[in-house]
């Protein structure tokens, strides 16, 4: 056990009975002496526990970053069967899945410099999917844009983009639900083809994070009917973007000089982990709660997803140890290759309408937003089962957590099956500043505050067991 210090106000309430002078509606759901009972010494279990914190040190310190595809991917796979398996886990497994191969190629330092008109060197980093340049490196002038709408709106008839790098320069706002990114990444997903498609020799872009810092955040390319770039695409850092800014503003002509050997390496293979705990009455009735095995090549995935990692197992662990079986089957999903595509979850949700299992999913949820605490629950359920949720959430309050909406998502890996029509839940984790340290070389094991990962797995045992204990249905319409 690890002596945690400084803890949270919320840890230091440990409420274990229902919260006096609570008006109860008539549709109020109420869950059995039992059921809390269990409940709230699992919760109690959890936030005395470092399992989530340790499994993350374990995967981050002795297999660290695994991008998708390669040796590190598969090594981590090796690592997560040993580890699940060794913590008692049932029906311990993994289904393979091919995928095309991206690497940055030698290093993952690449070059990048302004050579005019004030040479000086530039931290950048390949987007994933991107094109290699010629060995000999690439320079060329740079054509600015403030944002991604105005090279969809730049009128290149003229053929004002042929050989040049088109810059762009969107800035992203930090806040607590992370609803600045999708905004912010649509350059990184998609200014690649429309700068490709009008000639352009390359593209920059102002990283997608909110850090300051001198380093560059990566990400994936949209691949639009599975086509690959040609030219290569960067990220410079928030500083370098702020410095090509300058130059651009003071009116002289930029040129950049770029040498990356990224690009497509064939096909390989990635798998999904899978490991349950069998449910006792329902064994066929599957709760799945996941989080993503693969990560970055530039840092070692702590907060993307190892923390995840660390958190759903540690749940699932929990419960097994608290010597109860759920009545359903409690399945832990570790996906492979989350970061270049969703490409473990397409594929398990595949396989579960190809064998007709999918029904069996009764709810899911995947923790993937680093390892700050769980500030809110959403859910995405029937009508019917909005007052298991509100109940599930008064439970809840002992840790700081406040009732969503009923419009959630179940995190990245959950997309397919959800939009295949599992129910989800969502358990919101503050996400202030998961875009400082997302998909850079900082996203490392140091960040993680062991009371905060801690808090996350309370709130994760409390919803795994009352999903997985319980006989009602989450899908509307089948109340
Ligand atoms: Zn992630």
């Amino acid at each position: 056990m690890r002596v945690l210090t400084a803890l949270p106000v919320f840890l230091l309430t440990t409420v274990t009975a229902l919260i006096p002078g609570l008006t109860l509606a008539d549709d109020t759901y109420r869950f059995d002496e039992q059921t809390l009972q269990a409940i709230h010494d699992l919760s109690d279990t959890a936030l005395e526990s470092d399992l989530a914190y340790e499994i993350t040190r374990s995967l981050t310190t002795e297999i660290g970053p695994r991008l998708a595809g390669t040796a590190q991917e598969a090594r981590a796979r090796e690592w997560a069967v040993a580890k699940l398996t060794g913590l008692g886990f049932e029906n311990v497994r993994v289904e393979p899945f091919d995928l095309d191969l991206w690497t940055r190629g030698t290093s993952v330092i690449e070059e990048a410099a302004i050579t005019a008109p004030y040479p000086q060197h530039l931290h950048a980093i390949s987007l994933g999917g991107a094109a290699a340049t010629p060995d000999e490196g690439l320079e060329a002038e740079v054509v600015f844009f403030s944002s991604f709408d105005d090279l969809l709106a730049f009128d290149d008839s003229d053929d004002a983009l042929a050989g040049k790098l088109v810059f762009i320069n969107d800035r992203m706002v930090a806040t607590r639900t992370g609803e600045g990114y999708g905004w912010a990444n649509r350059k990184r997903q998609k200014a690649w083809f429309h700068a490709e498609d009008r000639g352009a020799a390359g593209v920059l872009i102002r990283s997608v994070g909110t850090s300051s810092n001198r380093f560059a955040h990566t990400g994936m390319m949209s691949r639009p009917e599975g086509r690959k770039a040609k030219i290569p695409a960067l990220a410079v850092s928030a500083p370098d973007a702020d410095q090509i800014e300058r130059i651009h503003e003071s009116g002289e002509t930029l040129r950049v000089r770029l040498k990356t050997s990224a690009g497509w390496r064939g096909e390989a293979t990635s798998g999904n982990v899978i490991a349950e705990i069998t449910g006792a009455e329902a064994p066929e009735e599957i709760v799945i709660i996941g989080a993503h095995l693969d990560s970055w090549d530039n840092g070692t995935g702590a907060l993307d997803d190892g923390a995840g990692v660390g958190i759903v197992t540690a749940a699932a662990k929990l419960i097994m140890d608290a010597g109860q079986r759920p009545r359903r089957t409690i399945r832990v999903v570790l996906f492979g290759a989350e970061e270049v595509g969703l490409i473990g979850a397409r594929a398990y949700a595949q396989a579960r309408k190809d064998d007709g299992t999918l029904a069996n999913h009764v709810i899911g949820s995947e923790s993937d937003f680093g390892a700050r605490e769980i500030w809110r629950l959403n859910s995405n359920v029937g009508e019917h089962a909005l007052p298991f949720f509100d109940a599930m959430h008064v439970q809840m309050q002992h840790l700081g957590i406040t009732r969503g909406n009923n419009e959630g998502n179940g995190g990245p890996d959950m997309y397919p099956l959800q939009y295949m029509g599992m129910p989800v839940a969502g358990l919101d984790q503050n996400g202030e500043d998961y875009f400082e340290f997302h998909h850079t070389p900082n996203d490392t094991f140091d960040k993680i505050v062991p009371a905060e990962m801690a808090q996350n797995v309370a709130a994760w045992v409390m919803f795994t067991w009352l999903v997985a204990d319980t006989d009602m249905t989450f899908r509307p319409g089948m109340e």
